[in-house]
Formats: C-alpha cells, structure tokens, sequence
C-alpha cells in the first residue's frame, strides 16, 4: 500500500478535532510551489526545518550553562526536542496537528543568540544604544528571519518558504511597531494578530505551554546537577514536593539521582496532563467549530489556575536562585561583554565578517543576523580573533573566555557513570528537610 498526501490528509480530516489545523486547508507559502506527492504540507515544513543549518548550530548554544561546561547540561538543541516532545504529547491529546506543533517546536529557538538570554540581552542593548529608533533585538522574531529570509538553500527564494501556519507559530512575540512593518510587507499575514489582538493556532499555543513546561523542569535538573540549586531547596516548591512525596510512596527505597529523576519526570507528567485537561474543558466550553474560530476566540489553551500558580512559583524560584545565581551572573556577564565586543568589531568594520554578511543592508541588521547565527564557541572564536585578549570589562579585565561554573565532581552524576562511588554532598543544605526521601538523598550522597 503507497499511502500518499492525500491519504494523510485525509487521516487528518477524519481523525482530528475541528478545532485542529488542517494541512489541506493551509493558507499556503509566499511562494507558491507544487506540495509534495507524499508529505503533508506541515510534514514538508517540519522536514525543512529540520536540515537547516541553523537547526544543527542549535547544538552548540547555550540553553541556561554555557555549552562548554559539561556534556549533560541542556543545550539548545536539546531543549528544544524536549519542547517538540512535550508539544506532539499535548497536540495528539487535545486531537490537534501534532506534525504542525512538532514543526513550531523545532524552529521556536533558531533565532537565538550565542550564550542564551544574556546574548540576548546584550544584542537588543547595543542595538538601542546605536539606533534609539530601532525595535531592538526579538528572539521570535529572528526566528522567523531564519526561515524567511537567512537560510540559503533553494534556487527561488530565500529561507525555507515555510506554511502560514508554521511561521505563525514561529512568531510567539512580537511589538507593534514590528507588526506594523510586517503587516506593511505582507498585509493580512504573520504581524496582523498582534495588531488586531487576536491568537494564533492552537497548536501554536501549545507549543508556548510545551516550551514553558520543558524548560521548568529541565532547567531544575540541570541546576540541581550543577550544584547550585540543591534538591532540599528545590523540595520548597510545592509542585516539585508534591512529585517527590508521589515519587516516594510509588518506590519507598528509590534515593539518589533516581529520586530525582522520578521526582522530574512526575512533575513533567503533571504539567503536561494539567495542560490537556485544563485546554479540553476550555474547548468543550468555547466550542470553536474550526480552527479559524479557535483564532478569533479567546485563548484555549492553558493550565488550571491551581497549576498556573504553582508553575509561577517555580519560574520565580529558578529566576532567583539559578538564573540569578552569582556564578551564573559572572558568567553571562562575560558572555554579554564578548557580544558588545563583537557587535562594535563588526559594525565598525563590515570587512571582518564573511562578504555574504558584509554586503547584506543595512549594515546593522547584516550584523545582527551574523552574530545571531553564531554558536557559543565560534562566537568566543571570533572575540579573541578580532579583540585579543585580555578583555577590559567595567571593574577591570576578565579573561576573554567567561569564567566556568565550578562544578562539584560528585553531582556530576554520568561523568564516571560506572564508578559506583559516591561523592561528598553537593553545597550541604542550609535546613534539613524532615522528609524520609530527603535523608535517603544525603545518605545516597554521603
Ligand atoms: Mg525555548
């Protein structure tokens, strides 16, 4: 049997809610070119996503910990086939096009800078700086230039030429004055929601709650194993305590890197079961007879009101206790320093950027879109090639190379996976929890 595109969309048709995006009824590509004999269309825009030059750089740029720090933090990549697998979860549960919201997933971070949200930060700083008139720097909105315009692969056009539906998706934010701009090049496309307030796909929606699920609880992984979050610290939450006591009743003896890993992949669980339950009764009461309905009415996917709380109460645990943790600080701010560095370097001398970039108009965005693309180490690469080191910084010199987090050897649990040894606990907890689960952790660590 030759099951073809039109077999596939009529699986759609026919097993999907009515609220889902249908690939059959896409608005289409800018430019109109001939859909594949046995893909759907989300299928091909998934696909393309996927060979992409800018996909494969997400593997060496930072998510929280810089990419050079250990082989088992989550890196860009990594995050983001975390977000696709928690969105294709949710999207088949809710009946919704798992194809579209794995393909949103994949390309929500392409635009990302070097060195995460401090690269960020320091692009859309610097950008200000140099022109007050300027919509500054959009992470969103950089993804979508990779797919529209950046990527160089085919002989008609620039970028991927991807579906409405997908670049919808792609565009999570983005300011007025930026919509204005793009509702002026394509009226009635990607800007116009932004100006008439109204939602994007549903499948575009979950992937904003997928993204936002997967980095809660990865980025309470990584900063766990890191040893500057600690588990009693993290047992605070509610949420993760919760997971943890359920983790523990299910297997009494289970301690150690196991405990944590149950108590993870429970909190994961509860977040993405809360999402499809919370979304399903949502859509049973709002009805939207298409997904052009979905569109126009209000949001329709989101977490209970308990579980929005709760999530909440994480963000703004990880925002102070590890994102705003000192070592992290000093890291990014040596990672901030490297892109002011190169953004000056580049814009003061076009000439020390490839011809393709150096030409490209105006210069400032020629310079935006190449220091975006780069990964973590080409960008330390080109700062020590184009300034030297060492490099001058407001309270004296720092190395060019940001400072590394000390890792504690002992938490680094896969390094020596076969060792057997346990080490010393990691940053001995400030109170000590009155949990069984928490005393089998120590002992499993001392
Ligand atoms: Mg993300």
């Amino acid at each position: 049997m030759l099951v073809t595109r039109q077999t596939l969309e009529d699986r759609e048709a026919q097993t999907l809610s009515p609220y889902a995006t249908l690939s059959r009824a896409s608005l289409g590509r800018l430019h109109p070119e001939p859909e594949s004999v046995s893909r759907t269309a989300f299928q091909k825009d998934r696909d393309r996503v996927l060979h992409t030059e800018a996909f494969r750089r997400l593997e060496y740029k930072t998510q929280v910990f810089l990419n050079t720090q250990s082989d088992h933090y989550r890196t860009r990549l990594t995050h983001t086939l975390e977000v696709a697998q928690v969105a294709r979860t949710a999207a088949l549960a809710l009946g919704l096009n798992e194809t579209l919201a794995e393909t949103i997933a994949l390309a929500h971070d392409l635009g990302h800078t070097p060195f995460g949200h401090a690269g960020q930060d320091a692009l859309d700083e610097r950008l200000r700086q140099v022109d007050p008139d300027t919509s500054g720097f959009e992470h969103n909105f950089q993804s979508l230039r990779v797919v529209d315009v950046l990527e160089e692969r085919y002989p008609a056009f620039d970028g991927l030429n991807l579906t409405f539906e997908s670049r919808e998706g792609i565009l999570k934010h983005c300011s007025r004055r930026r919509a204005l701009a793009l509702e002026a090049d394509e009226p009635g496309g990607v800007g116009s929601r932004f100006l008439d307030r109204t939602q994007p796909s549903l499948e575009a929606q979950v992937c904003n709650f997928a993204d936002e699920i997967a980095y809660n609880t990865h980025d309470i992984d990584d900063g766990v194993r890191s040893g500057l979050l600690t588990y009693e610290q993290v047992l605070e939450l509610p949420l993760v305590f919760r997971c943890h006591t359920e983790a523990l009743a299910a297997a009494p003896s289970v301690q150690g890197r196991r405990l944590l890993y149950d108590t993870l992949r429970r909190m994961l669980s509860a977040l993405v079961c809360d999402l499809t339950d919370a979304s399903a009764a949502l859509l049973a009461a709002h009805r939207p007879a298409s997904a052009d309905a979905a569109r126009r009415g209000p949001p329709m996917i989101a977490f209970s009101n308990a579980m929005t709380v709760e999530l909440r109460q994480v963000n703004r645990f990880l925002h102070s206790a590890l994102y705003r943790h000192a070592q992290v600080v000093r890291t990014t701010e040596g990672a901030k320093a490297v892109v002011r560095g190169l953004f000056d370097a580049y814009l003061a001398e076009p000439a020390q950027m490839p011809a393709e970039h150096a030409r490209r108009l105006p210069l400032q965005q020629a310079v935006v879109d190449y220091l975006a693309g780069m990964t973590d180490r080409f960008a330390l690469k080109e700062h020590e090639r184009l300034t030297g080191a060492p490099l001058e910084t407001g309270g004296g010199t720092a190395s060019v190379r940001p400072p590394p987090l000390v890792i504690d050897p002992a938490f680094d649990f896969e390094r020596n996976p076969r060792s057997g040894v346990s080490g010393p606990s990691v940053n001995p907890p400030s109170a000590v929890h009155a949990s069984s689960g928490v005393e089998a952790w120590k002992r499993s660590e001392g």
